[in-house]
């Protein structure tokens, strides 16, 4: 089988893939109707060949432009911003994202799936015909390429970084282990100097009580990790060494805990790492709001500072100026327009118990987000969610109709939508 023909398979399915996603008409659908449409269609992906062939790096890309550029509501190439990046929006909810399936990752969970069958079931048919052909002396984990690879075989070994860091070997002769070069235990192990890498941990158990040997251990360890040593139970050297998957509490492979290794890879090495990710309790306390789905996915828009507002088209090169046009005073920032601005001034000062009391200062949405998730109750949150969104519609009637709305129809309409919303959603869950 041609790696060539099979590069052509996928760029078709790349097509397929963005002519579907044009198609869509629906422009004016919400953020969560598209994360749904967008969730079937990462669905739609043949888990067959996800399984057996590593897709392109540039057909993911693609593909996950496609849906990005979708997602954000920007069709063809009226709108060339680049708002945020795939990455960011295939984290989970509670870190960040908005959740996507990552196809990169995903293929290499599938991926994994087969190679994790490399290193345990050696009766099989599968392992006996890949052993045979591509790593007769040694064990799937150090095979090499070797001439003439197949395109299964290059996607089979490009899963083993997802094992490595998703697995940890378990002790049964030593043979296998080198106490360096492999993880065996959960913690980084502290040597002295000028130990050898090539050692196997073998070399440190008694072949007469199958013991630890502690005289060795006491010598090549540090006190720090002699402990964690010992305390490996030992007693079968009849075994061998066995790479046991350390990504859930059963141990046993899933692909679904491999994509979350695949993804972790992925974000350790990719540049934008932001502090965003690490705000837990904003993103689960924002997401887990009663409030309607599009003003959830604003808020999370707020929060990550991905709002078209002026100063943020500026920064993305859009050449118009970034002063408020409602005060004229200040850039108008995410934070500016929905919470400093007098227009916002205004609404949160009819807003009765501590969100009117609450400081304007802050540095960036996320920062006053960070602080009203801790200070505020579930329902203060939902009102402060509302408020702000209905701020947000009314600084764009302004700037795109010309139309003012007074403060108190500001608030009183973000009232009545949530009302609204609480009656439907209860009277859903009564019929
Ligand atoms: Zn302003």
């Amino acid at each position: 089988m041609g790696g060539r023909s099979k590069v052509n398979t996928f760029k078709g399915l790349q097509e397929r893939v963005t002519k579907r996603v044009m198609g869509w008409k629906e422009k004016n659908i919400s953020k969560a109707g598209r994360e749904v449409l967008i969730k079937t269609v990462a669905q739609a992906i043949p888990t067959y060949s996800m399984s057996i062939f590593k897709v392109p790096r540039a057909v993911c890309d693609g593909i996950n432009s496609a849906l990005a550029k979708y997602w954000l509501g920007q069709t063809r190439n009226e709108h060339k911003i680049h708002w945020v990046n795939w990455g960011r929006l295939c984290t989970p909810k509670d870190r960040g994202g908005v959740g996507f399936r990552d196809i990169h990752a995903f293929n290499l969970a599938m991926l994994a799936k087969q190679a994790w069958r490399l290193t345990q079931e050696t009766h099989s048919l599968f392992y006996r015909v890949y052993k045979a052909r591509y790593f007769p002396t040694c064990f799937f984990m150090e095979a090499n390429l070797g001439s003439n690879p197949s395109f299964v075989w290059r996607s089979l070994l490009s899963a083993r970084d997802v094992i490595k860091e998703g697995s940890i070997w378990s002790i049964g002769d030593g043979c296998m282990v080198g106490i360096k070069s492999h993880r065996w235990l959960p913690h980084p192990l502290a040597f002295h100097e000028g130990v050898d890498s090539a050692v196997k941990v073998k070399e440190f158990i008694d072949p007469q009580t199958k013991q630890w040997d502690r005289s060795k251990v006491n010598t090549w360890f540090r006190p720090s990790s002699r402990t964690e040593v010992l305390r490996v139970r030992l007693g079968s050297l009849d075994y061998r060494d066995k790479l046991v998957w350390n990504e859930n509490k059963s141990r046993t492979f899933s692909v679904k805990s491999a994509y979350q290794v695949a993804l972790r890879i992925h974000r350790n090495s990719s540049a934008e790492h932001s502090r965003a990710w690490d705000d837990k309790l904003v993103w689960n306390r924002l997401w887990g709001l009663p409030i309607p789905p599009k003003v959830r996915n604003f808020m999370w828009q707020a929060c990550s500072d991905i709002l078209p507002t002026r100063a943020n088209l500026v920064w993305r090169k859009v050449h118009i100026d970034p002063k408020c046009a409602i005060c004229g005073e200040h850039d108008e920032t995410v934070i500016h327009i929905l919470w400093q601005c007098p227009l916002a001034r205004n609404v949160w000062a009819l807003v009765r118990g501590r969100l009117q009391k609450c400081d304007s200062s802050a540095l960036d949405f996320l920062s006053l987000a960070r602080t009203l998730v801790v200070k505020l109750s579930r329902e203060e949150l939902e009102t402060w969610a509302m408020v702000t969104w209905s701020i947000w519609n009314a600084r764009n009637r302004i700037q795109f109709e010309a139309t003012q709305t007074p403060p108190q129809i500001i608030l009183k309409g973000a009232v009545s939508l949530l009302e609204e919303y609480h009656r439907l959603a209860s009277s859903r869950s009564r019929s």
